[in-house]
């Protein structure tokens, strides 16, 4: 579904953020994409979006090389993507229910429909009751709520989430998940997910894809956040302990990435 192949990004004066990258996620793979800040996690997704252009490298997306399709194309493209992105701008001067609709009037889809569908995905973040208001009142947390409501509307055939999950409580992290989790098992679209800590998707992750800085892993779980992988990615001694079910890594440089895994396996 989407293919990597030799992937680079590198920005002038700057050492590559990302390098050499192949992989490939499958139709329908829940992806948490991770590492510490800087590692190029947004610029990844970015290259996805088409925000960004590779340095070097292909990106396939479902069968088409993103790299090749004119600039005229990209808003094509984009609609098949939903996304959950911090530093997209609401449309301050539209109510919450016409935000989410914007992308199937973009669409050309009818009136009754796109409230008819607004309104079901405004309800599966908790937000029906707020349809009418603007989302300048809305706070910090149901703003992202939003944005999920947004990305998922169009029936999007990948999803790509930013730290979706900022400002949101455990409930609503946990709805938040689900919701996502629900459009890949149903629909088989994949999801590649940011977020520092894994424990609110553990129950979804297929693989993990690691990013450190000059290097990067992909697996499982399991194979990914071991000792021994993390001190290859960040050439230091790093611990991966599992202590009551949960897993914590200890050493990482920046001392703030420790990850809290729900349930080793
Ligand atoms: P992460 O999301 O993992 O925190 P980013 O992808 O945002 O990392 O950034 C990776 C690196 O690329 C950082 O050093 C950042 O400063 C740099 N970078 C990101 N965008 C740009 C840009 N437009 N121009 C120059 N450098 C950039």
């Amino acid at each position: 579904m989407i293919q990597l192949f030799h992937v680079k990004k590198a920005y002038p004066g700057d050492a590559p953020v990302l390098d050499d990258i192949t992989l490939r996620v499958e139709k329908g793979e829940f992806v948490w994409l991770t590492g510490p800040s800087g590692a190029g996690k947004s610029t990844l997704l970015k290259l996805l979006f088409c925000a960004e252009s590779p340095t070097s490298g292909q990106i396939l997306i479902g069968g088409r090389n993103i790299g090749r399709i004119g600039q005229g194309s990209i808003p094509y493209l984009r609609r098949n993507i939903g996304v959950v992105f911090q530093d997209f701008k609401l449309l301050d001067n539209r109510t919450i229910l016409e935000n989410v609709g914007y992308a199937l009037e973009v669409l050309g889809a009818s009136d009754g429909e796109i409230r008819e569908r607004s309104l079901k995905r405004l309800a599966q973040v908790g937000l029906d009751h707020r349809a009418t208001s603007l989302p300048r009142r809305l706070s910090g947390g149901e703003q992202q709520r939003l944005r999920v409501a947004q990305a998922l509307v169009s029936s999007p055939s990948l999803l790509l989430a930013d730290e979706p999950l900022l400002s949101l409580d455990l409930a609503h992290q946990r709805g938040v998940v689900d919701l996502l989790d629900a459009r890949r098992l149903g629909a088989g679209t994949p999801v590649v997910f940011v977020t520092h800590d894994i424990n609110p998707v553990l129950h979804s992750v297929d693989r993990v894809l690691y990013l450190a800085p000059g290097s990067w892993a992909i697996g499982t779980p399991d194979e990914v956040l071991t000792s021994q992988t993390l001190s290859r990615l960040y050439d230091t001694e790093v611990d991966v302990l599992r202590v009551r079910g949960r897993v914590v890594v200890v050493g990482t440089p920046d001392d703030q990435h420790v990850h809290h895994v729900g349930e080793a396996h």
